[in-house]
């Protein structure tokens, strides 16, 4: 077993998020440029035994849990293998999908020992949907919700709430929760990318969605752990959970346990920060990644990259040197 990952400030780095591809069947405004799009050749990609390898690395390093995203992840075409061998190793695996593929993979997913699955979904409206992602995939990303419950497993819907486009929705997510114990809901704030049209207007806060949900409902917080992006909350007499990932007005850096290794094996310690170290070079010439981790790490900031706080001046200038947060891997 090789040391822990724990950076300056005493917090030990456990989860390990793997994007797969920068590639995607949508086109999430939220997420993506509408234009200008130019995605990573396929040589730049970790391949399928690279990303087993780096993945053994980061286990022996501590790592308890891995989760496969992007872009989006059933794009890629060996992800069966990739979650077949994944599924081996010593840590609860899981993935973070659009779920318009989860059909084809569902037996995958059982072999590797998957029982739990992010899925986003930002409205419960056909045309709506349309409209976010920019594609027709309405019918079968509710067919496939409704595939993973009834194959028991346990399914959190992810809902990037955006003022003025979905945010009347938010109370009908939270129905949702009321009928199944497995199906869990999160609003999350809308965070700036390079591209992503972000300002400070568009974002429903923490305490507005709180209060909002407040005029429909009656629930109570439940405990949560330090690392957990979400703050929970359960509606009284429902059987599922919501809850809110306040990244811009709420931030959970305190307890982040995150690492993350985007599709062309460069390793970040935050969303917001733009240093990388490239791990797939070394690997591909033999060296050991080790020391180059640990170095990383030992320069990792207390919160989002070192911004204290999100601005529309950051977003224009320092997010905008970032990567989009469909080649980052959310
Ligand atoms: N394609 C997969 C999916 O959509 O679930 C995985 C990748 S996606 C980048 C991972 C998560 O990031 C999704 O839940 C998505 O809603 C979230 N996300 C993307 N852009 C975001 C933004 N600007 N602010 C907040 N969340 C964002
Ligand atoms: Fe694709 Fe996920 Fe980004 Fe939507 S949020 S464009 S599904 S990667």
């Amino acid at each position: 077993m090789s040391q822990a990952i724990i950076d300056t400030f005493g917090r030990k780095h456990t989860y390990l998020r793997i994007s797969l591809t920068d590639k995607c069947n949508l086109r999430c405004t939220y997420c993506m440029p509408q234009e200008d799009m130019q995605f990573m050749p396929s040589k730049w990609l970790m391949q399928a035994d690279e990303i087993e390898l780096l993945s053994k690395i980061f286990v022996e390093m501590g790592v308890e849990k891995i989760r496969l995203t992007g872009g989006e992840p059933l794009v890629r075409k060996d992800v069966g293998q990739i979650i077949g061998s994944l599924g081996k190793l010593p840590t609860a695996l899981t993935l973070t999908t659009n779920a318009v593929f989860i059909d084809q993979f569902i037996d995958d997913l059982k072999n590797a020992g998957v029982s739990s699955i992010n899925v986003s979904l930002d409205t419960l409206k056909e045309e709506q949907f349309k409209q976010i992602t920019k594609r027709d995939h309405f019918t079968k990303t509710l067919e496939n919700i409704r595939l993973l419950l009834s194959e028991g497993f346990v399914v959190k819907i992810n809902m990037v709430v955006l003022r003025g486009v979905n945010d009347a929705e938010v109370n009908d997510f939270v129905r949702l929760t009321l009928e199944d114990a497995n199906l869990h809901v999160r609003f999350i704030e809308f965070m700036p990318f390079n591209g992503n049209q972000w300002d400070m207007s568009k974002i429903v806060s923490y305490e507005a969605l709180l209060s909002d949900i407040s005029s429909q409902f009656v629930f109570n917080r439940l405990a949560g752990a330090l690392e957990d992006t979400a703050h929970s909350f359960k509606v009284v007499g429902g059987k599922g959970t919501f809850g809110i990932i306040g990244t811009v007005t709420h931030p959970f850096c305190s307890g982040c346990n995150r690492i993350r290794l985007t599709a062309d094996g460069k390793l970040k310690n935050c969303l917001f920060d733009t240093t990388e170290a490239d791990l797939l070079t070394p690997l591909r010439n033999g060296e050991d990644v080790r020391p180059l981790i640990y170095t990383h790490f030992n320069k990792k900031h207390f919160a989002h990259g070192g911004h204290v706080a999100f601005t529309e001046q950051h977003a224009r200038v320092d997010y905008d040197q970032n990567r989009r947060m469909i080649a980052i891997g959310g």
